[in-house]
């Protein structure tokens, strides 16, 4: 028997943190869980789950709008910004639930507190100030909106944490930001009908994503009414009588309800005892990990956002399901980030894996791209002006599809499925041979038989 409290305590009850604890816990080993706020972490509690009822929230009014070209009269319909916020605390109330009934199931011990490292071994816990040991430490303790305290007026303005509980839906909102987080609320607002702006230093909304899918989305963006001030920043906020007033670099002054910033997020780790139990972080404060997740202190692991490497949900639960193979299972897993699917859930939405046209160019001598550009058929009848973009990006010695690209309706759910078949290594001739299933979207995928024009050495021909 160990002489330690427990054989892992984990510090930090999100998305990775719990996976580990939860699986750790089932397979025998004694374990402690601690979270400072609510169990579900960032993902449940102020990420990905509301963001995504928000989503559907906000896409309504296109529905009872479209429903007029199928020959529905839909009545004078409203909104009521404070029942969608009751209706996803009461969501996220019940999967906060499930997450401690899985830990409580698995019978690992689950502390509501804040914990920090004494030393390698030891943790204590900020409630009580009771210390435990344990024989391996986790840290997933996320990370949280940078506050870009730089910006005059900073504090005058919300993060996407508070974005899900304003008290009331403003008349106008300007949010800072090109990254997805800043992009997908811009079309929340919008389309719950706020006067939305986006302002972002770059060039283009979305880097790292497949330069088509940015300005398309963009376009559509804008269509609809969304501002988008690209190559601009915010200087100063003031607070009014009136609401909040902006001075910007290159679009003089701007007045709004609410200021959201989206950033960039900045890792969990001030405060959290590092240095005494002597974990080393990098120059942004996330935690230095090796291949396998583990810190330069041999029983010290870290994983999730707090590592700074890919910051999704499925990325920390893949590498707690990692650390488990590693740690109990004898057997040496590395998380793989190859061909990770992702969505900007905008309307319309962007569905992504494998490499963008501009990162597949750089790593290929020659490409065949497939770009197929259409109206989907419901928007025949609904009248809306919408386009998709489909892409296939194709090493052209290979054959092999490498990047699979979508912007429209249901992009992320193909994503998914476009995945698995870039993760089996398909090629384009597989792809060719793949009956189409007749009437949809997604049989765009299997019928662009020719190129629609090639990249040689970077360049298009
Ligand atoms: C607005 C938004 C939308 C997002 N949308 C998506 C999406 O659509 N898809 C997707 O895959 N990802 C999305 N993400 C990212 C996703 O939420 C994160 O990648 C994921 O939650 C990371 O999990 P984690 O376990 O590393 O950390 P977290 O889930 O952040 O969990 C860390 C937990 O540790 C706790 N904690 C911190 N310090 C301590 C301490 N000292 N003691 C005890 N507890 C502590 C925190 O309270 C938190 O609950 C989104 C994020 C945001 C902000």
């Amino acid at each position: 028997m160990s002489s330690y409290d427990y054989d892992l305590f984990v510090i930090g009850g999100g998305s990775g943190g719990v996976r580990a604890a939860r699986v750790a816990a089932s397979l025998g080993k004694r374990v402690a869980i601690a979270e400072e706020y609510r169990y579900g972490g960032t993902c449940v509690i102020r990420g990905c789950v509301p963001k995504k009822l928000f989503v559907y929230a906000s896409q309504f009014h296109e529905h009872f709008e479209d429903a007029e070209g199928f020959g529905w009269t839909v009545g004078e319909s409203s909104f009521d910004w404070k029942k969608l916020v009751a209706a996803k605390d009461a969501e996220i109330a019940r999967l906060e639930g499930l997450y401690k009934k899985g830990l409580s199931g698995a019978n690992a011990d689950i502390l509501e507190t804040r914990a920090e490292l004494v030393d390698a071994h030891t943790v204590r816990l900020m409630k009580t100030g009771q210390t435990v040991t344990a024989k391996t430490i986790i840290i997933a303790t996320g990370g949280r909106p940078n506050p870009h305290a730089a910006l005059p007026g900073h504090e005058f303005c919300i993060s996407s944490n508070e974005a899900f509980h304003l008290e009331e839906l403003p008349k106008s909102i300007v949010i800072a930001g090109g990254g997805y987080i800043a992009v997908e609320f811009a079309n929340i607002f919008h389309g719950l009908g706020v006067e939305t702006t986006l302002i972002y230093r770059g060039a283009e909304i979305l880097s790292r994503f497949d330069e088509d899918l940015r300005r398309g989305l963009h376009e559509a963006m804008v269509a609809k009414g969304i501002r988008i001030l690209c190559h601009d920043t915010l200087q100063k906020v003031s607070k009014g009588e009136d609401g909040l007033t902006l001075e910007t670099m290159n679009n003089g002054t701007l007045q709004a309800g609410v200021v959201l910033l989206a950033l960039g997020r900045d890792p969990n780790t001030e405060g959290l005892g590092l240095e005494a139990a002597g974990v080393a972080v990098d120059e942004r404060g996330a935690i230095i990990v090796d291949d396998y997740s583990r810190t330069n202190i041999e029983n010290i692991y870290a994983l999730g956002d707090v590592t700074n490497r890919v910051q999704l949900t499925p990325v920390a639960i893949h590498e707690a399901m990692c650390f488990i193979e590693t740690e109990y299972k004898n057997n040496p897993t590395r998380p793989d980030y190859d061909l990770i699917p992702t969505a900007v859930f905008s309307l319309p939405e962007i569905g992504t894996v494998g490499l963008s046209e501009e990162e597949a160019g750089k790593r290929y001598d020659e490409l065949e791209v497939y770009r197929a550009q259409f109206r989907p058929l419901k928007a025949t009848l609904s009248g809306r002006a919408e386009r998709m973009i489909m892409k296939l990006i194709v090493d052209a010695a290979s054959r092999k599809v490498v990047g699979a690209h979508i912007l429209g309706h249901d992009a992320g759910e193909m994503a998914q499925l476009l995945g698995v078949t870039l993760k089996a290594g398909c090629t384009k001739d597989d792809f060719d041979q793949t009956m189409a299933l007749h009437p949809t979207a997604a049989e765009e995928l299997v019928t662009m038989y020719a190129p629609s024009y090639r990249v040689r050495d970077g360049q298009r021909v």
